[in-house]
C-alpha cells in the first residue's frame, strides 16, 4: 500500500539526517528533527528523497521552481555559460551579453512604464536595495526627511536588516530604526479587521488618514505584497490595489510592488502588477526569475525613478551574474514555449474547486488562491476565526508529517495557512491527489485534542 511505501526505510536518509543534524542549521528547522526529509531528485513536480520514495512537491522549494524539477536544458545552458565566461560583475563599467538579453527581456514583459533593471542575487537583497533606492530617490530631489515606509501588517520583505526594518523590528536583534508604518492588510476572511465596512474602502480610508497624519512629505514609500505570501497566500479585492495606488501617487509617495512570489506565472501573470493594471515605481523580483535553477533577484525600475537613481544604490560582486541570467533567460523560452501561466491559472481554479468541499471540516476556516498561490485557513473555531496552530502549535508538524508520511505530499504551512504552491507544471492529477491528501489529514483532525485520529 502507499502507506507501506511511504513508511519502509532501508536508513540512509536517516543517515544523512543524522550528519545534517550535526553540521548543517536550518534557520526554521527543529535542530535534531530525525525526520528531515533528505531530497536528492526532481523532475516535472515529483521529488524523491534519499532512500528513494516519491513526493508530489506541492512547495516548489519556497514557491519557486515555476517549470518544474529536473530540467536538463537549464543545466545545458548553464554548463555552457559556465565554461565560457562565468561572471564578471557588472557593478561597474562592464557589462555581458546574457545580462543584456535577460533584461531586455525583462522589460518588454513589464508595465509599460518600466525601463531599466538592477539586478541582484535574491529577494531579501532586492528588497533591501529597494529600500535604500526610495530614500535615495527623494534625497536627490530634495526631500531627504522622506524615510518613513508604509507597509502592511504582516507582510514579509526579506530577512536582511533593512527587511527587519519593513517588518518593524525582529525579536532580539536589538533596535532596528523606526521608520515602518502599517496599514491594516486586506484580508477578506478576516472581515472583523473592517469593523463591517467594505475592505477596500476601509484600507483607502486607513491610507488617506495615515498619510494625513504622518504627513507625505516625510514618506518614502509603500511596499506591498500584491497577494500575500508568508501571511497565507492572501489575494486582496480587485479594487484594492488600484485605489491604494492612486493615493500613494497623489501624494508623491513611490509603490514598490513585491512580486518576489507573485511575479513569473506564480499568480498566473507574468507580473500581477499587469493584472491590476498597476505602475509601480519599482518592481521587485526573485524566486521564479530562474525558476530556482540559479539564485537571482532583480529590480525592475520606472523610467522616471531609473534616471533620478542613475549611479546611487549599491550592486555587488555577483551583479549581472551570466550563468544566473544565460539560465533565467532560458526559463523564459520555457515559459513562452509551454504557457504555464495559463496552466497556473487553470490548476489554481481546479485547487479552489476542490478544495472548495473542504469548507464544511470544523478546522477549515477560508479556501483562496490567486494562480497557484492557494491557501487554506486553519481555525479552531469559525464563529471567532481563532487560529488552529494558537491552540494545538504541535498539529502544525504532525499535519505535516502525516501528508508527507501518508500521502507523499510536501505543503509549505506559514502562520495558520497551508499553502499549496506546486511548480506551475503540476498535472490535474497530481492536483487532486494533493487535495485529497489535504482533505485527509484535515477530516482527522480531532478539535478537541488537537490530534490527527
Ligand atoms: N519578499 C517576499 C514577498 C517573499 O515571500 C520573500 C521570500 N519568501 C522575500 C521577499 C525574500 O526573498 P529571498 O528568500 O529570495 O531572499
Amino acid at each position: 500500500s502507499q502507506e507501506a511505501d511511504m513508511t519502509s526505510t532501508n536508513g540512509a536518509a536517516t543517515d544523512w539526517a543524522k550528519r545534517d543534524a550535526r553540521v548543517v542549521q536550518h534557520p526554521h528547522g527543529n535542530p535534531q528533527d530525525p525526520e528531515r526529509l533528505v531530497l536528492v531528485r526532481g523532475k516535472g513536480s515529483t521529488l524523491w528523497d534519499a532512500e528513494g520514495r516519491e513526493y508530489i512537491d506541492a512547495h516548489a522549494g519556497a514557491w519557486l521552481t515555476q517549470v518544474g524539477h529536473g530540467r536538463e536544458e537549464l543545466a545545458k545552458v548553464a554548463a555552457e555559460q559556465m565554461s565560457t565566461l562565468a561572471h564578471f560583475t557588472i557593478m561597474a563599467d562592464f557589462a555581458n551579453t546574457p545580462t543584456i538579453e535577460f533584461c531586455e527581456r525583462l522589460v518588454e514583459r513589464a508595465p509599460r512604464n518600466i525601463a531599466k533593471v538592477r539586478l541582484m542575487s535574491s529577494g531579501s537583497e532586492a528588497d533591501d536595495e529597494a529600500l535604500q533606492l526610495v530614500r535615495l530617490y527623494h534625497h536627490r530631489r530634495g526631500q531627504p526627511q522622506r524615510t518613513k515606509v508604509l507597509v502592511l501588517r504582516g507582510s514579509f520583505h526579506g530577512r536582511t536588516y533593512g527587511g527587519a526594518e519593513l517588518a518593524g523590528g525582529r525579536p532580539g536583534i536589538g533596535d532596528v530604526p523606526d521608520n515602518a508604518i502599517t496599514l491594516t492588510p486586506p484580508w477578506p476572511y478576516h472581515t472583523e479587521l473592517f469593523g463591517g465596512e467594505n475592505l477596500t474602502d476601509f484600507c483607502v480610508r486607513e491610507l488617506e488618514e495615515t498619510i494625513a497624519r504622518v504627513g507625505a512629505k516625510n514618506i518614502a514609500a509603500m511596499f506591498g505584497e500584491l497577494v500575500m505570501g508568508p501571511a497565507g497566500m492572501i489575494p486582496a479585492p480587485d479594487d484594492y490595489w488600484p485605489r491604494m495606488v492612486s493615493v500613494l501617487k497623489a501624494h508623491g509617495i513611490l509603490f514598490v510592488a513585491d512580486e518576489v512570489v507573485t511575479g513569473f506565472g506564480r499568480a498566473g501573470a507574468w507580473y500581477s502588477s499587469l493584472d491590476y493594471n498597476l505602475a509601480p515605481d519599482i518592481i521587485v523580483l526573485a524566486k521564479g526569475i530562474a525558476s530556482g535553477y540559479m539564485p537571482l533577484g532583480a529590480l525592475l525600475l520606472d523610467a522616471n525613478v531609473a534616471d533620478v537613481l542613475d549611479g546611487a544604490g549599491g550592486g555587488g560582486s555577483y551583479a549581472g551574474h551570466l550563468v544566473a541570467a544565460a539560465v533565467a533567460s532560458a526559463n523564459i523560452d520555457i515559459i513562452e514555449r509551454e504557457n504555464p501561466l495559463e496552466a497556473s491559472r487553470e490548476r489554481g481554479r481546479q485547487f479552489l474547486d476542490e478544495l472548495g468541499e473542504l469548507i464544511n471540516l470544523p478546522v477549515v476556516g477560508d479556501v483562496r488562491g490567486r494562480g497557484l498561490m492557494v491557501g487554506v485557513e486553519l481555525v479552531s473555531d469559525k464563529a471567532t476565526r481563532e487560529p488552529l496552530f494558537g491552540r494545538f502549535p504541535s498539529l502544525r508538524k504532525d499535519i505535516d508529517r502525516f501528508l508527507r508520511t501518508k500521502h507523499g505530499v510536501i505543503v509549505g504551512i506559514h502562520g495558520g495557512t497551508i499553502a499549496l504552491t506546486p511548480p506551475l507544471v503540476i498535472t490535474a492529477r497530481e492536483v487532486s491527489h494533493v487535495v485529497d491528501a489535504v482533505g485527509d489529514a484535515l477530516a482527522r483532525v480531532n478539535i478537541h485534542t488537537g490530534r490527527i485520529d
